[in-house]
């Protein structure tokens, strides 16, 4: 048994104890997230965005971008935004590998990360949002939930800026939302250019999500 990202839905209906798809409630804050990272070109850009406009949002980290990347990790951590763990080298097929090797790409991830904001632990999104069954009920036992999302901007298919951020007015996230972006690519910086500065005059918060209880 497997969950794949078009069972979003019904990832959904698991209580947030299993699957973190919202964040807590603060006013109508919404809980922006970026996975792949961190980027030499694309990373900088948008934390200059999210400094500009006082917004906050949760990187969810390849292992082995860290190891390239050491001094963007440190500027992340700088501007206060929270590190999520994506895996060390971000495998295709992240549920059809062994729960062992799963594990191993999480741990060596946790480790890199844990030298940047000194937190032993990290809030893992699997590649892709494949989640295996076994590591659902690992995460589980150890009362740990799996980052995932309910809001997908679908970035990655590279829409256009203005069809993407007519879309996102159209149906703007709703408070406590996590939204799915990435920021191995300019898509995201590009279309929150426009759409930051409306959220904001809005009073719209973004939030980085609070890390797991140990
Ligand atoms: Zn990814």
């Amino acid at each position: 048994m497997k969950f794949k990202p078009n069972k979003q839905q019904l990832l959904g209906l698991l209580p947030n104890t299993l699957v973190l798809t919202r964040g807590p409630r603060d006013g109508d804050a919404i809980y922006l997230s970026f996975d792949d990272g961190p980027h030499p070109e694309h990373t900088p850009r948008l934390l200059d965005l999210l400094a500009m406009h006082d917004a906050h949002a949760s990187f969810f980290l390849v292992g082995k971008q860290v190891e390239r990347h050491p001094a963007l990790v440190e500027r992340i951590v700088a501007a206060g935004h929270a590190l999520g763990n994506h895996s060390y080298s971000h495998p295709p097929g992240f549920n059809k590998i062994s729960l062992r090797q799963q594990l191993q790409e999480i741990d060596r991830t946790d480790h890199l990360l844990a030298q940047f904001d000194h937190r032993p632990q990290h809030r893992f999104r699997p590649p892709r949002g494949s989640v295996s069954l076994s590591l659902l009920l690992h995460f589980a036992r150890r009362r740990r939930n799996i980052a995932y999302w309910s809001y997908n901007s679908m970035d990655y298919q590279h829409p256009a800026d203005a069809d993407m951020a007519a879309r996102l007015r159209k149906q703007p996230p709703r408070a406590g939302d996590i939204v799915l972006m990435h920021d191995d690519n300019a898509c995201a910086g590009r279309v929150l250019s426009l759409l930051l500065p409306e959220w904001r005059a809005s009073g719209r918060s973004l939030l980085a999500l609070p890390s797991e209880a140990a």
